[in-house]
């Protein structure tokens, strides 16, 4: 065999998200824009900041070329690392140093990175709350460990302790959490992190060594009606952080995130070289030097999270008033929302029928369910209803 059989797959199987805006592509092609209702990606469309534009002109017109497109340290810049500590410590009450940071290209690198650098035997287990962000089980099991899932809790879409208890075992290594979610919208409440941080102290003295949090926030900063993100690392000494700017800042293709590993956690000296050291391994070092510029002056910033939440509430009351069964949102850019079937597929595929593209949750390990991406045109959400409506008639006649 010359290539890698795990790799093709992956390489060549589409996601079912990818596969519906693809679709949704041809579509407009055939029926044109205003009779596509495309809510399936999770880009920004919110825009960056003024601050990311005047910041990059002001580079290019005051920087030389070295400066400004050479290689940084592997780990990042100084400068962009400490601008990052003293951004949290201001907001957190937190007491981090620039040598707590790995700056990585987003989330998903960041995420990678952490998975390969704990990975130590291919009995290692590393949980995820239901419902999740699907690639998690793509990088779990490509940094060599089993990827086990807690069931979702349906009712508030936090945390069913119950159920995590019962997986947890002497081959846990560590547990995802992400909140806002993706493709929840739930925010983890400070009850629930406190849960989760006593469960997971009682539980690693119980099987003899420590069970890391991994905390996945590129939504942190999108939240709505004043909600509290409580800050993970304050609750559970053994919290790795991976944040993105692809969200709070809308620059998803500019690929820029960090690894935060406070010293708190246990052994954090060697875990930092481990986490470099993945850095190394995967080729996920000196992330753009540009960017890591734009966040030293930018950080703390977003883009209007107002246009989001108008269009939550648009679409949370126009579904509720057709009759469907929403989950309210508090954070990120997604609404959960019944099926009026058991499989949400076929649900999908009737949806699909009036070119209402919406995302089936069996994937993110919560059948019943469609994910709603709302970071769309106010405009397009409105015109949606009369589908929807069309859609909800299909199952009362
Ligand atoms: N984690 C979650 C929950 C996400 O929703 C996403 C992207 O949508 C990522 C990670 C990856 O983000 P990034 O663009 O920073 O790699």
């Amino acid at each position: 065999m010359l290539i890698s059989d795990k790799m093709y797959e992956l390489g060549s199987k589409r996601s079912v998200i990818r596969d519906l805006f693809e679709y949704g592509k041809m579509r407009v092609q055939e029926v044109g824009a205003e009779n596509v209702y495309d809510f399936s990606l999770g880009n920004p469309t919110v825009p960056a900041p003024n601050c990311v534009n005047e910041t990059i002109i002001e580079l290019i017109k005051e920087l030389d070329s070295i400066s400004l497109h050479g290689y940084t340290s592997a780990q990042g810049d100084l400068q962009t690392r400490q601008a990052i500590a003293n951004y949290l410590n201001d907001t957190y009450m937190t007491n981090f140093k620039a040598d707590n940071f790995y700056i990585t290209v987003g989330a998903a690198a960041s995420l990678s990175i952490v998975l390969r650098a704990l990975m130590v035997s291919p009995e290692d287990e590393v949980i995820a709350i239901a419902p999740f962000f699907p690639e998690y089980s793509v990088f779990v099991t490509s940094a060599g460990a089993k990827f086990k899932m807690v069931p979702p809790d349906t009712k508030e879409f936090q945390i069913c302790f119950e159920e995590l208890e019962k997986i947890i075992n002497v081959n846990t290594k560590a547990i995802i959490i992400n909140s806002p979610n993706n493709p929840s919208g739930a925010v983890y409440s400070e009850d629930t992190i406190v849960k989760l941080s006593n469960l997971l102290k009682k539980k690693s003295k119980e099987i003899g060594h420590d069970i890391f949090i991994i905390s996945d926030e590129p939504y942190r900063e999108i939240v709505y009606d004043g909600v509290c993100v409580p800050y993970i690392t304050k609750y559970y000494d053994n919290t790795i952080v991976c944040y993105s700017y692809s969200k709070s800042l809308s620059l998803p293709g500019e690929r820029i995130g960090f690894v935060l590993v406070p010293d708190e956690v246990v052994e954090s000296k060697r875990l930092y070289a481990a986490v470099a050291g993945a850095g190394r391994a995967l080729g996920y070092v000196c992330a753009p030097s540009m960017f890591q510029k734009v966040i030293v002056k930018c950080i703390g910033q977003t883009g209007d999270i107002n246009i989001y939440k108008k269009n939550r509430d648009i679409l949370y009351d126009g579904l509720t008033q057709l009759g469907y069964e929403c989950f309210k949102p508090s954070g990120a850019f997604y609404m959960f929302v019944k099926a009026l079937e058991e499989s949400d597929e076929a649900f999908c595929n009737k949806a699909k029928e009036e070119d209402l593209l919406l995302v089936p949750a069996t994937g993110f390990g919560c059948p019943g369910y469609v994910r709603i991406s709302y970071c769309v045109d106010e405009e397009m959400i409105k015109r949606s209803f009369a589908a929807f409506k069309r859609l909800k008639e299909k199952y009362s006649s």
